[in-house]
């Protein structure tokens, strides 16, 4: 141990707040690593928030905004369905 000091361990099995899917896969490249809430493809790949990048500050920042379309997505759905259902 001790010889990857770049990586943050790997978390402890979470559900992704998007997709609920089981994070981290065991598979997982350490410089794919899911970061909790979000796994790494909601966060990279879910929201086009612009290039994939692996910089821990930058994911950070695409996660919150990953998040933020999420919820607002959702919550424009409700209104919607609410809308259509009376
Ligand atoms: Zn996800």
């Amino acid at each position: 141990m001790g010889l990857m000091p770049i990586y943050p361990p790997r978390p402890d099995p979470f559900e992704c707040a998007i997709c609920g899917k089981q994070q981290p896969l065991q598979w997982c490249d350490m410089s794919q690593m899911d970061y909790p809430p979000i796994c790494w493809t909601c966060e990279q790949y879910g929201w086009r928030l612009g290039p994939v990048t692996r910089k821990p500050d930058m994911r950070l920042a695409k996660q919150i905004a990953a998040l933020s379309e999420a919820l607002s997505e959702e919550a424009s759905r409700k209104i919607y369905e609410e809308a259509r259902h009376g």
